[in-house]
């Protein structure tokens, strides 16, 4: 028999008792009155003893009952029970999490939605300086590098940015911040200090081998177009060996200048100013044309005035890079298109040729230092594989990018993208 007709069986029995010795002794109200009271007061009696239980937060075993309230205190403490084991297993866990996180090498901080510290791992408060009584402090106001706070407030989290640890400045750190949840995220910092010394080191070595290699370079042209002079032409073998020489010697110096100026990009400080680029373009399409022997085939478009702000030289040497290929890289009666054009994101250089294109796959490794595209036409042209290596970091220094579009076969477009942020016109005046 279920408990609950137990108790409605009890309470039925009850009210035939009283109905039966109401009925003989002409009593029934009374005694129905006092039946319903001893029933409530009985009620009242069960309701404050488990009041008194759950007020002390139901610890312990319950206490000694029976019937309907037996069986409510014994499911509240089998769910007390249940909780409290689930509670148990979700604080090993978490004590887990945080025993290896604590031993992660890279630095993990918790941040709030207010930046502020939620928690920091043993690296973080090594690399970072945090101290136990930081939590809830916000991270700008210990962290006060303006990269990393531009960073923080961005929202943009897809990059990473290199700061040096606040504890010792010649440990470089490379800080990613991981949004999840609502509104949280997790900063994490990991020690590059050998990677960037390593690159630094590579730097130095192709600079200092660049420069050294100038020297030589400098006093074999000059003796070799001495010997070019003194050559009476009538050894066919010798002269075409001073040709080959020649051609070699100026590959040379190519590669070395091409090399020094990739360095000076990574290494130099950026210098700004309102940079005229119409004036700019036409001088260089002047030059393209002059160097072209039969024909003029550089057509420019001139459809904004915007200038913008940046270096000179190496907006220069990025247009030129782009322009020399367009005319390298199409047929000598071919038209090459440069338009200097103004959309409502954006300025841009778009220089278009007709020449052999690109195939697909080479198109994202052109960019890359020495990448050239093998085909027999490329063979022939002279080339360094390190023009659109400069175009690019001349753009990533002008917060621009490289798009490049092109067909086998048909030809090619490169358009460089600059953001409206740099636009300026003659009347700009610049402040350094
Ligand atoms: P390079 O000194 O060889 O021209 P770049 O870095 O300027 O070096 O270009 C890399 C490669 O990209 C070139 O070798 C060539 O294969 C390809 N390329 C660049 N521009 C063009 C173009 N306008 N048309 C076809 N191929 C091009």
């Amino acid at each position: 028999m279920g408990i609950w007709q137990k108790e409605i069986i009890t309470v039925l029995l009850l009210f035939t008792a009283v109905a039966i010795v109401g009925g003989l002794t002409g009593l029934f109200i009374p005694l129905l009155f006092i039946l319903m009271l001893a029933i409530i007061m009985r009620q009242v009696v069960h309701i404050s003893r488990f009041e008194k239980w759950i007020s002390t937060g139901g610890r312990g075993k319950y206490p000694k009952t029976t019937g309907v309230w037996e069986e409510i205190y014994y499911h509240v403490y089998r769910i007390k029970k249940e909780e409290k084991r689930r509670k148990k297993k979700l604080s090993k866990m978490i004590d887990q999490f945080r025993q290896s996180t604590e031993a992660l090498p890279d630095a993990a901080v918790v941040l709030g939605i207010h930046d502020e510290i939620d928690w920091a791992n043993k690296a973080a408060r090594e690399v970072f300086g945090l101290q136990a009584s930081d939590k809830g402090q916000r991270i700008p106001n210990l962290i006060r590098y303006p990269d990393f706070i531009r960073y923080l407030k961005s929202g943009n989290y897809k990059e990473s940015v290199i700061l040096p640890s606040p504890v010792d400045h010649r440990m470089s750190l490379e800080v990613r911040i991981v949004p999840y949840g609502a509104g949280l995220r997790l900063l994490l910092a990991q020690d590059v200090t050998q990677l960037k010394k390593m690159e630094r080191m590579r730097k130095d070595f192709v600079a200092n081998v660049s420069h050294e290699l100038r020297t030589p370079l400098t006093v074999l042209k000059g003796y070799l177009e001495t010997l070019q002079d003194l050559d009476d032409g009538h050894s066919p073998l010798l002269t075409n060996s001073f040709l080959q020489m020649q051609g070699q010697t100026e590959r040379m110096q190519h590669l070395v200048d091409d090399l020094l100026l990739l360095t000076r990009l990574e290494t130099q400080q950026k210098k700004s100013h309102c940079v005229d680029v119409p004036a700019l373009l036409s001088q260089i399409c002047q030059e393209g044309d002059s160097l072209e022997n039969e024909s003029r085939r550089i057509e420019l478009s001139l459809e904004t005035n915007a200038h913008l702000i940046g270096d000179e030289q190496e907006l220069r040497s990025a247009f030129t890079n782009l322009l020399g290929n367009a005319l390298k890289y199409s047929p000598d009666d071919s038209v090459v298109k440069v338009r200097w054009q103004q959309s409502p994101k954006s300025i841009i250089l778009a220089i278009e040729d007709q020449g052999e294109g690109i195939a697909k796959a080479d198109i994202p490794r052109v960019t890359e230092r020495f990448y050239r595209v093998e085909t027999k036409r490329v063979k022939k042209v002279n080339g360094t594989g390190l023009g659109l290596a400069i175009v690019k970091h001349v753009l990533m220094r002008h917060d621009g990018h490289l798009d490049i579009r092109s067909e086998l076969g048909k030809g090619s477009c490169f358009s460089c993208y600059f953001p409206m942020s740099r636009w300026c016109d003659e009347n700009t005046t610049m402040v350094n």
